[in-house]
């Protein structure tokens, strides 16, 4: 039997109607034997997050009078007794709060609510529990063991037909539980199903895949129906949200595809995430690129040389002074005699000065000079590898809005093309690209 492993997020888990929901799509395919939930998310706008709630108790477990412990304990009740389950959930509650007071650590505080969800879930669907601080592990340094998890995990798996696995944690070597970054419970979707030897893995969130463009900068961008693993990298990387960026890794070596789906609209096909495509079979991109996605605030570095060219370990010499203050950049567009940083400015923040002062005396270059203010724009697509004339259209667009363009990059893959522009004209731009190329 094929197995599908199905993740559904704190949208589609909010309360018991979304669960009753879940339920009803987990039974319409037997394959979907392996189950993991994120916790409770927002039931409306104003609506707060379990986890939220979680972090808020830890920092003061004492009042258990207060907000946090009565909300969470009132919204768990209250899906239990909607469902007309037995699980005991005031006693685990109870627990978690005596851990809590006796030091229990952020970490742990958070991952109660995929606990405590995956515990009503399991008892639901009549599956298996398996606690994922027994099975999927971190390194000391925090950093996630994909080689210690996936044989342990594996041989679990065999031992239960049908299990639930909360999302979003696991644990430390000496025990303790440890969280991935939030909205993790996508990454221990793709870790179950690499351990799974899964033939698919969906992700069923409250929208029906992902978008060509934000919907709040384009009004009604069209759906990606098929995205390769590499293209939703760098689109994700870029801002477009749906699904963390790091799920692709423990997929990527089984070329596992993953399916974004919706709850609320089970009928709809979503967006299928695939390794790779066929261009002789791939026809969904002849007229359009796969996706835009962007975002603000980058600060240039530009530094001018006379002869840059020809000196020998000059770049080596910039790149080692962005190392010596611990920043990671984004970009190196360069020229015969000048070379451009670009950097997010969260990273910069706070020690520039000493970064130009650090270019000036490692490099002694002729001039340096910062300038803020830049959105990225990566326009990607599978469809304008050796094809001629996107890049004519995306400028041509550009130019025709007014749009001024400070930086151009395209990598050799030919997949992705990054432009920097004004903050100010970021929304202009995105809509131009998208008039012209979708
Ligand atoms: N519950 C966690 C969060 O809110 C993890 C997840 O939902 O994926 O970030």
């Amino acid at each position: 039997m094929a197995v599908v492993v199905a993740k559904f997020g704190g949208s589609s888990l909010a309360d018991a109607e979304q669960i009753i929901k879940m339920k009803s799509i987990v039974l319409a395919d037997e394959n979907r034997r392996y189950i993991v939930p994120s916790a409770p998310g927002k039931r409306h706008a104003d609506d707060e997050k379990i986890t939220d709630l979680f972090y808020e108790l830890h920092k003061e477990p004492e009042k258990e009078g207060s907000g946090a412990y009565g909300k969470i304990l009132e919204r768990f009740s209250q899906i239990r007794d909607r469902l007309s389950l037995k699980t005991p959930i005031e006693k685990h509650i109870a627990e978690i709060l005596v851990c809590l007071k006796a030091g229990a650590s952020e970490d742990f505080a958070a991952s109660r609510g995929e606990y405590l969800n995956g515990l009503l879930i399991a008892d639901l669907l009549g599956f298996d529990f398996i606690d994922p601080a027994d099975v999927i592990f971190f390194r000391a340094d925090g950093v996630y063991d994909h080689a210690r998890t996936v044989p342990v995990l594996a041989q679990e798996l065999k031992k239960h037909e049908r299990a639930v696995i909360p999302g979003f944690y696991g644990s430390l070597p000496d025990g303790t539980i440890k969280t991935f970054s939030r909205g993790g419970s996508d990454i221990t979707g793709s870790i179950v199903a690499c351990a799974a030897d899964a033939a698919l893995y969906e992700n069923w969130t409250d929208v029906s895949g992902f978008l060509k463009a934000d919907p709040r900068i384009v009004s009604n961008p069209k759906k990606i129906d098929t995205i390769t693993y590499r293209e939703l990298r760098e689109l994700s990387y870029m801002g477009a949200t749906v699904l963390h960026e790091d799920s692709i890794f423990p997929v990527l070596e089984d070329a596992i595809p993953i399916c974004v789906k919706n709850t609320n609209d089970p009928d709809d096909p979503g967006t299928r995430i695939v390794p790779t495509l066929d261009a002789e079979v791939d026809t969904s991109f002849e007229k359009s690129i796969t996706g835009i996605a962007g975002k603000k605030n980058f600060t240039v570095i530009t530094i001018e040389k006379n002869g840059m060219n020809a000196e020998i370990g000059f770049g080596r010499r910039v790149l080692s002074c962005l190392e010596t203050f611990g920043i990671p950049f984004e970009h190196i567009p360069s020229g015969i005699d000048s070379l451009c940083v670009v950097i997010a400015d969260c990273r910069i923040d706070g020690c520039s000065t000493q970064l130009i002062d650090e270019i000036h005396r490692v490099c002694n270059p002729d001039s340096v000079e910062i300038s803020n203010n830049m959105a990225l724009i990566a326009t990607v697509g599978r469809g304008m590898i050796r094809r001629v004339g996107i890049s004519a259209k995306l400028f041509a667009a550009l130019a025709q809005s007014g749009v001024n363009v400070r930086m151009i990059d395209q990598g050799s893959s030919e997949m992705n093309i990054i432009v920097g522009v004004e903050n100010d004209d970021f929304e202009k731009a995105v809509r131009a690209i998208y008039d012209a190329l979708v």
